[in-house]
């Protein structure tokens, strides 16, 4: 459980039921917290003061990189994920078990830091094309790395095929009593799950339950279905509108808006694309996940997002708040806003902020230098900035 306790679901449609506050799920006053897995969950969430005065509605953001152990949402998927495996006796402490994932960074660093608080190895596969700070970042964390060429879904050699590969291989070895686990974020319902018990409900708590929209990007789909069952299900947020933040080159959109997965090129009649074309990391992909399809049925729309208002944004967002972020936090910054002028003024908006811009120095913050939007003016006008009227 999260430090705070798990979510009894039948207390908590009795909290929800009438008037009341979540009051039964609040986390403890202040107060130590044991280890890395204290400091995961309850993030604040913050008005983007300069985002609520471009649009006159109130932009909330979950300050989702401020998670203590990877820094990022992927820091409660990836202990709700451990503790099941746990629980299943998949994963048990001492024997030498290894932790296996296949992921673009944030779920593997999360991983590593964990499994090394527990005992565990974790060994990760991704893509090559990611940015080296995060496969740095996993060394360091004493986690094995292999980075993988670029390859379809249907490949074997796909970094989440590998690492699920990896995991039968290290349980089937003869000389070893230890267990590979193959942790699968992408299919596995720990993920929406942990965000069903804890971001769900810290949202609800911390608007009091005046929340207009949520906008989220997808890339195992766990945080949009996770919450969106929540605040829907459990919290009874009839009139919530859901919104996916999608970038360029992913075929989610496409789904969302008509029903259909295609990606631009698909469409153009060329071979169908697997590989998003952004650079945008983290979110953005050309499959229907069990953890998207898992709150599919309660997404209303998406908003997509081009490479280039992402960059716009993220040096917005910097200039106007001080605030740093990567590039998925951009995007659902872009979609965010873009959601709250469709919506009456005075609306409560929320999003995510996922990890921050030092994560993405080298790939995101480097094609923002390379734009010379650094060398720009403060941009004043927000949809100006964003190139859209
Ligand atoms: N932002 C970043 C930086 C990520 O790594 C991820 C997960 N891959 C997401 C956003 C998307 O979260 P989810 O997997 O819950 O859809």
């Amino acid at each position: 459980s999260f430090f705070w306790g798990p979510v009894q679901l039948e207390d908590h449609e009795e909290a929800v039921g009438g008037e009341s506050d979540l009051g039964s799920q609040l986390p403890p006053a202040a107060g130590p917290v044991v280890g890395i897995e204290g400091c995961i969950g309850n993030t604040p969430l913050v008005e983007i003061k300069s985002l609520s005065d471009a649009t006159g509605r109130t932009i909330l953001a979950k300050a989702e990189f401020l998670n203590g152990a990877g820094n990022s949402p992927k820091d409660r998927v990836a202990l709700s994920m451990i503790q099941t495996a746990e629980a299943e006796g998949l994963l048990v402490p001492g024997r030498g078990d290894t932790i296996y994932e296949g992921t673009v960074g944030s779920t593997g660093i999360s991983l590593a830091a964990l499994a090394r608080a527990k005992g565990y190895r974790a060994h990760i596969c991704m893509p090559d094309d990611q940015a080296m700070e995060k496969s740095d970042l996993l060394h360091h964390l004493g986690a094995t790395v292999e980075r993988v060429r670029v390859a379809p879904i249907t490949s074997p050699d796909h970094f989440v095929n590998l690492a699920r590969r990896r995991a039968r291989d290290h349980t089937e070895a003869a000389d070893t009593d230890s267990r590979g686990f193959f942790a699968d974020q992408f299919e596995s319902g720990a993920n929406w799950l942990a965000h069903f018990r804890s971001t769900g409900p810290e949202i609800f708590y911390q608007t009091g339950g005046r929340v207009d929209a949520f906008v989220a990007g997808a890339g195992t789909g766990g945080t949009i279905s996770g919450v969106a069952k929540y605040l829907k299900e459990e919290a009874k947020l009839e009139d919530l509108r859901v919104v996916l933040a999608d970038p360029q080159g992913s075929g989610l959109y496409n789904k969302v808006k008509y029903g259909v997965m295609y990606s631009a090129t698909e469409k153009e009649g060329t071979r169908r694309r697997q590989q998003v074309d952004t650079i945008v990391e983290g979110i953005g992909i050309n499959r229907i996940t069990h953890n998207f399809n898992a709150g599919r049925d309660y997404i209303s729309n998406a908003v997509k997002v081009s490479d280039e208002q992402a960059c716009r944004m993220a040096r917005w967002l910097v200039e106007h708040d001080g605030i740093f972020v990567g590039s998925s936090s951009s995007v659902n910054c872009v979609a965010a806003a873009v959601t709250a002028m469709s919506l009456p003024e005075g609306s409560q908006v929320v999003t995510v902020l996922c990890d921050s811009g030092t994560r993405h120095l080298s790939k995101f913050w480097k094609r923002i230098a390379e734009m010379g939007l650094e060398d720009e003016p403060k941009p004043d006008d927000l949809f100006e900035a964003l190139g859209i009227k």
